[in-house]
């Protein structure tokens, strides 16, 4: 008997058909022959509709309230899931993450796993029972208050259940029949990936595939388990996220495994900062210790003549105001002269093992970027990676030319998005 945990993203529970489609699947998967847990997401956008909705209250909620409301979403699916599985002939028990045993540390709206205690769930697979688990959420080891885990969490609360349970496999279930070479929203013809390995798919998540949260991956790498991302609205094979690349996978050849992009990030501008030893340490101190997560760094020499230089910086749009707050509080100190705020960038990111031993990489996609008129304002790379920032306007021009100069545009039609709002 095989041990699968399931996770439906908001998309395939989006309404009540969803939820009786949904609950379909995971009885055919139960009669088998297999224990199910099933991790599940608030339904559609249920959970941008209750930001939406605290922010009519107050432009910065406090932390604890928000996630009391937010874990609200996934509550109401748990519950209606348990009920459509039992409408089929089968006992389904649900469980906040709290009671599923989900302990994070403190940190509202983004916490971390530090334990997985699912006694509970345990329990009610061995009395035959389907789990069913609200994902995203968890309980504050230290404060014993409920918290998020971040946007697209419930993916990390199912590889982390998976692994607490030592499941055989991780199953993903989400709006598209897979991981693709780039987000179908974007590049119709986009090539579903058979397989990505940890690290690709790590690269890919920190570059802003949404398709899986960036932790879960870390935990399945952690872990060593296996996630297959696939259509909950399709009977297809999706896209197997494993160690390495099976044997005769064609994908292991190519260079460039996929393209991601990214507008949620914008750019800081520190103008005319003293290019003194300790500058840049003061300042990424005071950014860290108001715990703001960058990005990008780029500091331009400085003009001899002035001693002053700039330095940009990427990061999440949702922490620019507390990063303003944090340099001018230290202006005066540091004695830079002004900061500019951008958040009208996109990152595209080009991700791929092959380029280790590919020399030339950089030079076609730079060469692919300016014949579509994309100007690069920003460079990172990583061992497989090249991230550039540019204009949020150009973003997708760019992904789709890029995606067209490494030759990954699929000959044999579309790719089908099945659901969801793209939100
Ligand atoms: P869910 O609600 O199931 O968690 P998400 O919206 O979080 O679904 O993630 C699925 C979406 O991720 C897809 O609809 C697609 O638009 C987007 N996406 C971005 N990059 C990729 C990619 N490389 N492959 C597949 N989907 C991607
Ligand atoms: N409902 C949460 C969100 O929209 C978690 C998830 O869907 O994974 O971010
Ligand atoms: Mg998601």
């Amino acid at each position: 008997m095989a041990l699968i945990v399931q996770k439906y993203g908001g998309s395939s529970v989006a309404d009540a058909e969803g939820m009786k489609r949904v609950a379909v699947r995971i009885v055919t998967t139960k009669r088998a022959g297999n224990q199910v847990v099933v991790v599940v997401s608030a339904m559609g956008d249920t959970t941008d509709e209750l930001i939406d909705l605290a922010n009519q209250i107050t432009p910065i909620p406090q932390g604890r309230e928000l996630d009391m409301l937010l874990t609200a979403g996934e509550r109401i699916s748990m519950a209606l899931l348990a009920m459509a599985i039992s409408n089929l002939g089968h006992e389904a028990r649900s469980f906040t993450g709290s009671q599923a045993g989900v302990i994070t540390d403190s940190v509202h709206g983004k916490a971390r796993i530090i334990d997985v205690t699912p006694g509970r769930i345990k329990e009610a697979l061995e009395e035959g029972a389907i789990a069913i688990v609200a994902g995203f959420q968890g309980i504050s080891q230290d404060t014993k208050d409920v918290t998020t885990l971040g946007r697209g969490g419930s993916d990390t609360t199912a590889v982390a259940l998976a692994a607490a349970l030592d499941a055989d496999v991780c199953e993903i279930y989400t709006d598209v029949d897979g991981v693709y070479s780039a987000d179908p929203r974007v590049v119709p013809n986009a090539r579903k990936l058979k397989s990505v390995t940890y690290d690709e798919m790590l690269e890919l998540a920190a570059s802003g595939a949404k398709v899986l949260h960036l932790r879960c991956v870390e935990y399945a790498r952690r872990y060593e388990m296996p996630i297959h991302v696939r259509s909950s609205f399709s009977t297809n094979e999706g896209t197997w996220v494993v160690r390495n690349h099976p044997e005769g996978d064609t994908m292991e050849q190519a260079i460039i495994s996929g393209i991601a992009h990214d507008k949620s990030e914008a750019k800081i501008t520190i103008v005319g900062v003293p290019d003194h030893t300790g500058v840049a340490a003061r300042i990424f101190q005071a950014i860290a210790d108001s715990d703001i997560n960058i990005d990008m760094i780029v500091q331009n020499v400085s003009a001899a003549s002035t001693g002053l230089t700039d330095i940009s910086f990427t990061l999440p749009k949702s922490e620019g105001p507390s990063a303003t707050a944090t340099l001018k509080r230290i202006q005066g100190e540091v004695g830079f002269l002004s900061i500019q705020y951008d958040d009208q960038i996109g990152k595209l990111s080009l991700v791929g093992a092959g380029m280790r031993s590919h020399p030339g990489v950089t030079a076609n996609f730079f060469a692919a970027l300016s014949e579509a008129g994309v100007n690069i304002e920003m460079i990172s790379t990583s061992e497989i990676r090249i991230s550039i920032i540019c204009r949020a306007a150009d973003l997708e021009r760019g992904v789709k030319a890029a995606h067209s100069a490494f030759e990954l545009d699929e000959s044999q039609g579309e790719a089908t998005v099945y659901g969801g709002t793209g939100r």
